[in-house]
């Protein structure tokens, strides 16, 4: 990432710093830990105060609580956003932010290449709701047909899982605006630290914390940024369905948001590393990574983004039969990658996502994702860059 580049040393700074107790003496340096699933009233009048809407004191913890607020106001400053919420997991964020603005017989446009949860919530629980999908490719193209008067959400996905396609954000806003579509992007590839959604148009954007914003592999939490009127909408949404954040994994997570943009920069940087290693490989078909040049979307990627993120893909080369047995054959043998779904932490980890993020798909479905038997996922860790490649190195051999 280069310096000059970085839209958010500040947000950075004011991530770090937002929510945490001011100086004093005895002021403890991080968030405790509002341990509490209730909350006390000074009297009945408050408690009806409350109840009227009237007061914004902590009832319960499913409606709030004061360690989950730092992390909320900790995710709001990364995301350059009026407010944010923090949820139990990603799918959490996903499902409320969707339902807070969605109701039956409203219709969603969604991008084709979607992490397989939400692909599959859209799938299998939409319907049931009177909730119709229809897709478009990652350009795009053809959208504006597809917009009717019951289209009510504009919801994508970029870089997208596993493949890293990229969405043109700007471009993606300006459709939603001009149909008054509400636009919510999955913002976890690529961090706020390398990609502003909202400063791009968008109305939400929402995060599995559990990968970058948590970073260590620990924690399972979710978060939507968003202006004041959305954020509201979703945490009516959290409430009811209950997707509320747990405050031990709150701390957690702001313990995780303090490290995020240094751990990003050299997450990219080991990432830019293995993705030429691959490319240069005799075995590899083919590496997914928006900062090579031969990636698709590169152009799109220096433009969208300040980095190019520490997720990438790779195919083996062969068949569907011949390659789907070579990457099960890598997965097996890596010694410093770790053989495990998700993404985002301090470890380095491979997977199929044949087996993991998006199992439970027909060859049709997977044919629309980029994904196939060969396709191996990466997510790049803290670990020195050579024993990365020399990991590689031997499990290619
Ligand atoms: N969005 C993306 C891009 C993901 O990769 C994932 C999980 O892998 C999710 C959302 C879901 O997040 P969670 O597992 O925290 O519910």
């Amino acid at each position: 990432m280069k310096k000059d580049q970085r839209h958010s040393w500040r947000t950075a700074t004011r991530a770090i710093h937002v929510g945490e107790e001011k100086h004093g003496i005895g002021a403890p340096v991080t968030t405790p830990i509002t341990r509490s699933s209730t909350f006390t009233f000074s009297s009945t009048a408050e408690m009806k105060r409350w109840a009227e809407g009237r007061s914004k004191a902590y009832i319960y913890t499913r409606y709030g609580n004061p360690t989950l607020t730092v992390a909320e106001e900790k995710v709001a400053a990364l995301e350059d956003a009026e407010a944010a919420i923090v949820t139990a997991s990603g799918m959490a964020a996903i499902s409320s932010a969707l339902l807070a603005v969605l109701k039956a017989g409203d219709e969603v446009i969604a991008t084709r290449q979607l992490y397989g949860g939400t692909y599959r919530l859209m799938r299998d629980i939409f319907p049931r709701l009177g909730i119709h999908v229809q897709y478009v490719e990652n350009d795009l193209a053809g959208i504006e047909r597809l917009v009717n008067k019951n289209t009510r959400v504009l919801y994508t996905e970029t870089p997208t899982n596993p493949t890293l396609r990229l969405v043109d954000l700007r471009k993606a806003a300006a459709i939603a605006r001009r149909h008054k579509i509400v636009s919510i992007v999955d913002n976890t590839f690529a961090t706020p630290v390398l990609q502003k959604p909202l400063s791009l148009g968008f109305d939400m954007a929402v995060h599995s914390a559990t990968k970058y914003l948590g970073g260590h592999s620990d924690l399972i939490a979710g978060a939507v940024a968003g202006s004041q009127k959305f954020i509201n909408a979703v945490r009516q949404m959290v409430i009811y369905l209950g997707g509320s954040m747990d405050p031990e994994v709150g701390f957690l997570l702001i313990r995780g948001i303090k490290t995020l943009e240094v751990r990003v920069e050299r997450q990219c940087e080991n990432a830019m590393a293995v993705a030429r290693f691959l490319e240069k490989h005799s075995k590899v078909a083919r590496v997914h990574y928006p900062g090579l040049r031969s990636h698709p979307d590169h152009a799109l990627a220096k433009k969208q983004m300040c980095g190019f993120g520490s997720m990438l893909a790779f195919d083996m080369k062969g068949g569907p039969g011949a390659s789907g047995g070579a990457a099960r054959r890598v997965c097996d043998r890596v010694r410093v990658f770790l053989l495990a779904a998700s993404l985002g932490g301090v470890e380095s980890l491979v997977s199929l996502p044949l087996y993991t993020s998006h199992y439970n798909m027909s060859a049709k479905e997977l044919a629309g994702t980029g994904v196939s038997p060969g396709t191996i996922r990466v997510s790049v860790g803290l670990e020195d860059p050579r024993d990365l490649i020399d990991d590689l190195k031997q499990a290619l051999a």
